[in-house]
């Protein structure tokens, strides 16, 4: 064969090839384009989870198993889970999802002067919130616990942790739904899914275009006991972000005439009171998000301000109790 075919036949290979690829790729990002939106729903960590993402294959199985990841490493209600052996002293190994939320936790609890504290779980027990069930509640006994809560009891080297006082017990419960949602919105990247929103128990990361090619619409509940119709006091048009919401107006009791919310002020030793009804923080991942949204309901609004205004990066909703209704505080 002469040298002047051997070159055509090699061009047109490369031509070939290169029309190969064109045809490839259109017909991927076509496939994307026109994917419907799939729906997947269910229960984990004692809540619901709804998802929306746009891709040609239905993804619910993978989801299910980074879920029931989450559930084996930080889970308190699973009593097989890493954190409830660390909690036991079985191991002070933890596992890479472990790892992660704690050294988050512990920076959170670092900035918010402890108003999150990832240490709390004794209190939330004797309050009733927790995995065990509620004993006496005396102020002597909660006096007592507030010895040993205390994030600074704890600490992480590497994968070990460290408890000053083997009565030191860990609870994830204000970041974990959180994480969990980056662990999904991280799956679903990782499958060239780019439009989706991801709900757990109230806690949203959002990317992309929805249903319609427009922003997310995200709804943000009346604080209201009653409101089981899930009337909205806003709504806010975002993506690209994660949004976290904690209230006190789901998980409470009423004890002598008083609402006992489940979330504890560190510092007192007892469920918060003040003037927040809500707070909705938007930040960089859904874990912060959520650990940051309790630490603002612990804070109360003159308190939570004031953080804000150091960390203009983080914005938030605030819900507070006007004269006639709720009246809603946006920050940054
Ligand atoms: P929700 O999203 O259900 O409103 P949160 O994210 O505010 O809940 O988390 C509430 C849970 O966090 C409680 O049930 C308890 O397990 C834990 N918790 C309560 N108080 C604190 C606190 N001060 N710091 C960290 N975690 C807390
Ligand atoms: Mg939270």
């Amino acid at each position: 064969m002469t040298q002047s075919k051997r070159g055509l036949i090699r061009r047109s290979c490369g031509t070939l090839f290169l029309l190969f690829l064109i045809v490839a790729g259109t017909i991927i990002l076509l496939r994307r384009f026109q994917a419907p939106m799939q729906q997947n729903e269910g229960f984990v960590f004692g809540t619901t989870y709804h998802i929306r993402y746009k891709s040609p294959t239905d993804l619910h199985d993978r989801i299910r198993s980074v879920l029931d990841q989450v559930d084996a490493s930080l889970s308190l209600f699973n009593k097989q889970s890493t954190l409830s052996k660390i909690n036991r002293g079985e191991t002070d190994k933890a596992d890479v999802m472990v790892e992660e939320v704690l050294r988050l936790a512990l920076r959170i609890s670092e900035e918010t002067g402890g108003a999150f504290d990832v240490t709390v779980a004794p209190l939330v027990n004797a309050w009733g919130f927790g995995t065990e069930e509620q004993t006496t509640l005396s102020d002597a006994h909660i006096d007592s616990l507030r010895q040993f809560v205390g994030y600074r009891n704890l600490s992480l080297s590497g994968r070990t942790v460290s408890k000053s006082d083997k009565r030191v017990q860990i609870d994830c419960g204000a970041i974990a739904k959180g994480y969990a949602v980056d662990k999904v919105a991280q799956l679903l990247r990782e499958n060239q899914v780019e439009n989706f929103m991801i709900e757990i128990g109230g806690e949203i990361v959002v990317s992309g275009k929805n249903d319609e090619g427009e922003s997310w619409h995200i709804g943000i509940e009346q604080p209201d006991t009653t409101n089981v119709g899930g009337a909205l006091q806003e709504v806010v048009e975002m993506t690209d972000r994660a949004v976290a919401t904690s209230g006190n107006y789901h998980n409470y009791y009423v004890r002598d005439g008083k609402r006992v919310s489940h979330t504890i002020s560190p510092q007192t030793g007892r469920p918060i009171v003040h003037d927040l009804l809500s707070a909705t923080v938007v930040a960089p991942t859904c874990a912060e998000a959520d650990a940051y949204a309790t630490a603002c309901m612990v804070m109360g609004a003159e308190k939570s301000r004031a953080f804000f205004k150091n960390h203009p990066k983080l914005s938030a909703y605030f819900i507070l109790a006007g004269n006639d209704g709720y009246v809603t505080e946006k920050i940054n």
